[in-house]
């Protein structure tokens, strides 16, 4: 798509970044930021490519051509406006595929009010939202098991763990913000969970001048709805943070002036938080307000803090000068503008400060060194001591299916026990719960620990008695810290 506005980038030594236009308003706010960026002279250089709706109806299943990816290889660093999604299937989600290829492992999104100039019930609301991008319940390691039972399998590592506790550190300290708020289940799921929130305990104390605390996500999530206040940077895993961003966007009332960050280790990719806004395309009344805080995200990365600190204040003012797009029109608002109109008067109030919001005072950085995620040494001592057995069970009594396993089991081990959703069933439980058709056997080493081919035996003896198992899950020691679980009643 060729466009109306030409935007001249001359500084020479300029960072190269790829520009994505997007769909439906995607151009129009694109254009608007671009003007903003290039009278603030940005010391950027601009390549523009084409992803999205045009090619995902050519039959591109991504939205992104070859030469879209050639730039961003080249450029690494994307400025994109929003792509509408087409519906049905065989479509992917071009933000996922690009999270995906670049390993963009970090999702930021600050949420923030701007009372009393904007709407909102949450007038100190004022914080930051890191969300793990690449692993939790999001791996998309799914399966159906049984005719009843369904299985998604939960991925927490440690050093992405680390690698994202260190990231909301550094933003903290990049950013003059005071404290890092960890969100997990910790008290519910103790190994996953428990290895976020210690990792989190371990970076945090690299950090001393930082805050910390930590909250279990369930009341954090209403504590984000009711005092917002309370937190400065929170960083959390992937489903609680793609859950508590749309809270904390929709608390602060801000919608559409807010961007977001997704950052990796040699990638980095910025954008409004709201999506293409077909209804109002072509109009010229977008807010493209979320695209430039996006942009100002992209600055700060790029270390050009001088003119992300001329181009935030110079949005604010305007904000504080009431003039505003519809969307955000209202009691404190002087003039209704269009999306050209309002990159003008940003532009106008290029060099001056807010009267009343703090000034921003970003900081140029020292240390740009990408932030990996480093495996420790293999420390611990781990032993095999033992196996879980899954297996598919339906209409016939427990101890049947007991005798069956008890018979099954190798010289080397002993079963313990059935469960069922995690409450053991057999032996000698007294249960109430309604069971499905996927049961658990835990066997566990007679000595010490057991070897690879006790549970070859064991699959090998279940399969001569007839019985269908699913899977194996085996049960190891770190030291003296079982890898493992007890199920209830256990
Ligand atoms: P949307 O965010 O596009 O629009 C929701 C409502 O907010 C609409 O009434 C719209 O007019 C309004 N709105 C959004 N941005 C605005 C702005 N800058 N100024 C003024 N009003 C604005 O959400 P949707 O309608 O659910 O989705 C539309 C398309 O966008 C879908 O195809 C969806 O897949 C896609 N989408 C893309 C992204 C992305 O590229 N990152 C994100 C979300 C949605």
């Amino acid at each position: 798509m060729s466009k109306a506005i030409v935007h001249e980038f001359t500084r020479p030594q300029a960072h190269a970044i790829t520009v994505a236009f997007g769909d439906g308003i995607g151009p129009e706010i694109m254009d608007a930021t671009l003007y903003v960026l290039a009278e603030a002279k940005a010391n950027i250089q601009i390549e523009t490519i084409e992803v999205g709706q045009r090619y995902y109806e050519n039959g591109v299943s991504t939205g992104i051509p070859p030469m879209a990816w050639e730039s961003i290889h080249r450029t690494k660093v994307l400025l994109k406006a929003p792509i509408t999604t087409p519906q049905g299937g065989g479509y992917k989600s071009l933000n996922v595929t690009m999270r995906k290829t670049l390993g963009l492992y970090a999702n930021i999104r600050p949420c923030i009010s701007y009372y009393p100039y904007v709407e909102t019930k949450q007038p100190r609301m004022n914080l930051v939202i890191v969300r793990e991008n690449e692993e939790d319940l999001y791996a998309g390691i799914e399966y159906r098991q049984t005719h009843d039972a369904f299985q998604s399998v939960k991925i927490i590592t440690n050093s992405g763990a680390e690698r994202i506790h260190r990231y909301a550190f550094e933003y903290a300290r990049q950013n003059n913000r005071k404290k890092v708020t960890c969100m997990s289940k910790d008290n519910i799921m103790k190994l996953t969970d428990g290895c976020f929130h210690k990792a989190f305990d371990r970076i945090g104390a690299e950090y001393p001048e930082i805050l910390k605390d930590h909250y279990i996500i369930d009341i954090g999530s209403a504590k984000i709805a009711a005092k917002p206040h309370l937190f400065d940077v929170i960083v959390t895993e992937n489903l609680y943070g793609d859950i508590i961003s749309d809270i904390a966007a929709e608390v602060s009332g801000s919608v559409g002036l807010a961007g977001s960050s997704n950052i990796g280790a040699n990638y980095a990719m910025f954008e409004a938080i709201h999506g293409s806004a077909p209804d109002i395309a072509g109009k010229g009344i977008a807010n493209p307000s979320g695209l430039i805080q996006g942009a100002i995200m992209m600055l700060i990365h790029l270390n050009e803090v001088e003119t992300a600190n001329k181009i935030q204040n110079a949005w604010l003012r305007t904000i504080e000068d009431g003039i505003h797009t519809g969307d955000i029109f209202g009691d404190m608002s002087r003039e209704k503008v269009g999306t050209m109109d309002f990159a003008r008067a940003v532009v106008e109030r290029l060099g001056q400060e807010p009267d009343r919001f703090p000034t921003a005072k970003y900081k140029p950085r020292d240390n740009m060194t990408p932030i990996h995620a480093v495996m420790s040494p293999e420390i611990e001592k781990r032993s095999l001591v033992g196996v879980d057995l899954f297996v598919y069970w339906r209409d016939k009594p427990m101890d049947e299916l007991g005798a069956l396993l008890t018979k099954s089991c190798p010289d080397s081990m002993e079963i313990k026990m059935i469960s069922c959703k995690g409450l053991k069933v057999w032996p000698n439980a007294d249960v109430q719960m309604d069971f499905t058709d996927r049961f658990r056997a835990r066997y566990k080493a007679k000595g010490a620990t057991i070897t690879h081919n006790d549970i070859a035996t064991l699959m090998k003896n279940v399969a001569d008695a007839g019985v269908d198992f699913l899977k194996t899950e085996n049960l190891f020691m770190f030291d003296d810290e079982p890898g493992f679980v007890k199920s209830a009643g256990e």
